[in-house]
């Protein structure tokens, strides 16, 4: 029988700063650039728990592990990925963080990838780089495509399809593009249906 899986109610696993502390065990992983939604996208996909569970010291520099199975296996597993492009980290702090995010795609057990997009700027070299890593591993891939509610439906189906051309030439026609919006609610039981599945 197939235990079910919570993702309302995520437990803090541990953090990582370097790959000999990623954890053995399937994990579907988010990341985005700093600012995309990717927090508020965890907190509505957890029922609120997210920021709770998240808010550790330093939790921003590392690559942090999240429980979502039964309570009493650690084998099914969510990874927040630190943002990238933030602007007012130094130069050696961005490049110590791209260097893990890089090491995590290359190395970590990944069962999906959430690539949190702001559906306002599209997919960006930075985000482009992170997709370009997934497509050899064949990753499935979800273009979380945050604050959707920003956007009149014709300039949504616009950024889609914009979107859409840069990942076939990415190599990643396979990848989903998910509207969805925290604040509404939008996507969030299409993402919850796409992580149980890529964990199973
Ligand atoms: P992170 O740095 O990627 O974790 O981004 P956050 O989740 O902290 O979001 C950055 C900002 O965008 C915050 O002010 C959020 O309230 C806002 N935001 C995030 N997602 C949405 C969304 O779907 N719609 C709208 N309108 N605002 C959002």
């Amino acid at each position: 029988m197939s235990r079910a899986f919570s993702l309302a109610r995520p437990r803090f696993l541990l953090s990582a700063m370097r790959s000999a502390d990623f954890p053995r065990a399937p994990a579907f992983a988010f990341a985005g650039r700093s600012n995309a939604g990717k927090s508020s996208a965890l907190n509505v996909l957890c029922a609120g728990r997210f920021a709770r569970v998240s808010a550790r010291p330093g939790h921003t520099r590392a690559v942090n592990f999240f429980a979502v199975g039964p309570s009493d296996s650690n084998r099914h597993l969510l990874a927040d990925l630190p943002g990238y492009g933030y602007a007012a980290a130094s130069k050696s702090e961005r490049a110590r963080l791209s260097q893990l995010i890089q090491t995590f795609l290359r190395d970590g057990e990944i069962a999906g990838l959430g690539l949190v997009v702001d559906c306002r700027r599209g997919i960006g070299d930075m985000d482009e780089q992170v997709i370009r890593q997934v497509v050899p591993r064949e990753i499935p891939l979800v273009i979380v495509f945050s604050k959707c509610d920003k956007l009149r439906r014709g300039a949504l189906i616009r950024a889609v399809a914009e979107s859409e051309k840069k990942l076939s030439q990415t190599g990643a026609e396979n990848a989903l593009i998910l509207p969805f919006s925290a604040p509404q609610k939008t996507g969030t039981q299409k993402l919850r249906a796409e992580i149980i599945a890529a964990l199973r």
